[in-house]
């Protein structure tokens, strides 16, 4: 990719996107393309609302400019049969939120695990041996549980759900892939008992979100103590009631912004091979969120 002080689209800039359906809301193209412009890239960053994604991916492939993609809900499982090559962990995972234009080839990635690896890393939550719980056992908790599992730090990690096959999935083929000690249970029936033996709570349901039960607490009747760490990735609103409760007991957070920006860092360093300017990526972050 070309770099240069004051980029300016012409016939040499290239193209990454996000697609999805809804993007309407997506903070992607703001954290991207300040990220280009920082770094003198010449590439910008666009969303697309994508029905037909056979053809949106054909159509990319065939176009010379085009350098990468993140990929949203609802395409993150169904774009795996129209790329050339699936990276190890995203076959693991199930699905790919990342794709790069690697010498004409497409491949697959999911850069949400490390992203939230690193998110939590950054809070100073040491994982050694520790048991880590979640609520939520969709694309986000598979990500992120088989990313802590490959790490080998947690010593435990608990999956809870509403949806007991969900559940077992997810429990059974983390069982499979690694040593960690896996246990499964219902949400309703267990979360008070087994979260109060766990150093790392996560929410990865929508619970808590705008539009979604921003009244609502993930962790219904969670007594939390100040030794644990919360972990909702839920950013809409920055503060949900799950995090303003665990502030006031006085936990460690991990702040679901965290991640959507270091899974955004990993995109841009896989796109264009350059270290990712996450400061600006943050600010940009912040600034589409409040606008
Ligand atoms: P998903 O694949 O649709 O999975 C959603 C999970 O939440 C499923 O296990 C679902 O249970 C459960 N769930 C939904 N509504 C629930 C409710 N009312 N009570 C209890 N459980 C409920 O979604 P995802 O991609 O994993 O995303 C999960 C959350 O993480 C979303 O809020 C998303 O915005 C957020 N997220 C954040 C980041 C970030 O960078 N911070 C990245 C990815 C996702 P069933 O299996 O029973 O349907």
């Amino acid at each position: 990719m070309r770099t240069g002080t004051h980029p300016s689209i012409n016939s040499d800039t290239k193209l990454c996107a996000v697609i999805g359906n809804p993007v309407l809301h997506s903070l992607s193209p703001a954290m991207h393309n300040a990220a280009f412009q920082a770094v003198g890239l010449d590439c910008v960053y666009l969303a697309f609302t994508v029905s037909d994604l056979a053809g949106c991916v054909a159509g990319l492939r065939a176009c010379d400019g085009f350098q990468g993609l993140s990929v949203t809900i609802p395409h993150k499982v169904a774009i795996m049969e129209h790329l050339d090559h699936i990276e190890e962990d995203a076959l693991q995972v199930g699905c790919v939120n990342t794709v790069v234009k690697k010498e004409g080839k497409l491949v697959g990635a999911v850069t949400d695990g490390t992203g939230a690896l690193r998110a939590i890393e950054n809070s100073g939550v040491n994982l050694k041996d520790k048991c880590v719980l979640f609520a939520g056992t969709g694309g986000a908790a598979r990500a992120v549980a088989f990313a802590l599992s490959a790490s080998g730090l947690p010593k435990k990690i608990i999956i809870l759900g509403r949806t007991a096959k969900h559940v077992d999935r997810l429990s059974q083929d983390l069982s499979d892939y690694g040593n960690t000690e896996i246990q499964g249970g219902l949400l309703d029936e267990e979360l008070v008992a087994l979260s109060g033996q766990s150093d790392l709570l996560i929410n990865a349901t929508p619970v808590g979100m705008y539009g979604v039960g921003e009244d609502e607490n993930s962790f219904p009747g969670v007594i939390l103590r100040k030794e644990q760490a919360v972990f909702d990735m839920v950013y809409r609103p920055e503060k949900t009631v799950f995090v303003k409760e665990a502030l006031l007991a006085g936990c460690t957070i991990v702040p679901g912004l965290d991640m959507l920006l270091y899974q955004a860092a990993i995109q841009f360093e896989m796109w264009t091979g350059c270290p990712a300017p996450e400061s600006v990526m943050l600010a940009a972050l912040k600034k589409a969120l409040h606008s």
